[in-house]
């Protein structure tokens, strides 16, 4: 939707600048008294609108947007109501001018982490996991092929990771636990691999990871410590329930071809037969 960083500049400044007007706005209403008449709702503000149309598209799956909802739900159903009915006691409603005021502090606050989110989605980062974005996959096993290739002894392998029935997951534990499942996995994903390996969201529930400066064998290690971490650590919802998951992983090692992305392709292929041999559990490609 942003398709520039031009235009991310200009929207964040927007909504900032949107904020501060509901501010003064908010400011004038309790200085002419708190008439319940033209109480200025945030929700039904320029900010309010934006989040919750614009901004609940564009930041979809971003913790902060969810905060965002509730700050702003705690300002008009409570604070506002309470300043509403308690206009003859000045002590009171100063407090909760202050509360309101904390409030805006700690919105503007989740709105620049919100819109540098975005930022580090341009710099090549998918918003839900901040995995590495799929597009530059091309890129960086080029960049492996060519290393490889070069230095006799260097190698490199790819793994391709698929969820194992996580369809099932969104059904019965609905999208939102969906999502949580995939920011889980991409977290121990982060965890099991070297600060110098490459973590891919490949589309949907599907990971590929590319081990650098390794043989077959030592990937085979990881691959496997993968699997069994994700099997092993349960992802667990807001409401405490726990969702045990497993992955299906394809390996494949630098074989000194040429083309790129045969090896990404060798990985796939084992995926494959991982799925159809039973699912959780690693195949060599
Ligand atoms: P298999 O073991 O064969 O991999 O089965 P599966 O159910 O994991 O695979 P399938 O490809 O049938 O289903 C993948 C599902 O992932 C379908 C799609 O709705 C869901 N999905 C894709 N992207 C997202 C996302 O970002 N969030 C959520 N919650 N679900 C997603
Ligand atoms: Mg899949
Ligand atoms: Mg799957």
């Amino acid at each position: 939707m942003f398709s520039t960083g031009q235009n991310l500049l200009v929207e964040r400044e927007r909504q900032r600048a949107a904020l501060l007007t509901w501010e003064t706005q908010f400011l004038y209403w309790v200085a002419a008294g708190c008439r319940s008449a033209d109480t200025p709702l945030l929700a039904e503000s320029e900010f309010g609108l934006w989040m919750h149309h614009k901004g609940a598209a564009v930041f979809q799956g971003a913790e902060e947007r969810v905060q965002i909802e509730r700050e702003v739900k705690e300002i008009d159903a409570v604070l506002l109501p309470m300043l509403r009915l308690g206009r003859k006691r000045s002590t009171d409603s100063q407090e909760t001018v202050h509360a309101v005021k904390s409030h805006a502090s700690q919105l503007r606050f989740l709105l620049s982490s919100l819109f540098e989110r975005l930022a580090s989605l341009d710099a090549g980062r998918d918003v839900l996991t901040q995995l590495l974005n799929r597009r530059f996959l091309d890129v960086i096993l080029s960049r492996e092929n060519r290393l490889a290739r070069s230095s006799g002894g260097h190698s490199f392998a790819v793994m391709m990771l698929d969820i194992d029935h996580f369809k099932r997951i969104n059904d019965q534990y609905g999208h939102q636990a969906g999502d949580l499942v995939l920011q889980h996995t991409a977290m121990l994903l982060l965890n099991s691999v070297r600060g110098g390996d490459y973590v891919f969201r490949y589309g949907g529930e599907e990971f590929t990871v590319v081990l650098v400066e390794v043989d077959l064998a030592r990937a085979q290690v990881i691959a496997e410590k993968v699997r069994e971490r994700i099997a092993g650590e349960a992802a667990r919802l807001p409401d405490g329930h726990e969702i045990r998951l497993a992955v299906s992983i394809g390996l494949a090692g630098f074989e000194g071809h040429p083309d790129p992305m045969r090896t990404l392709e060798r990985a796939d292929k084992a995926l494959y037969r991982a799925k159809e041999g039973g699912r959780n559990r690693v195949e060599l490609g």
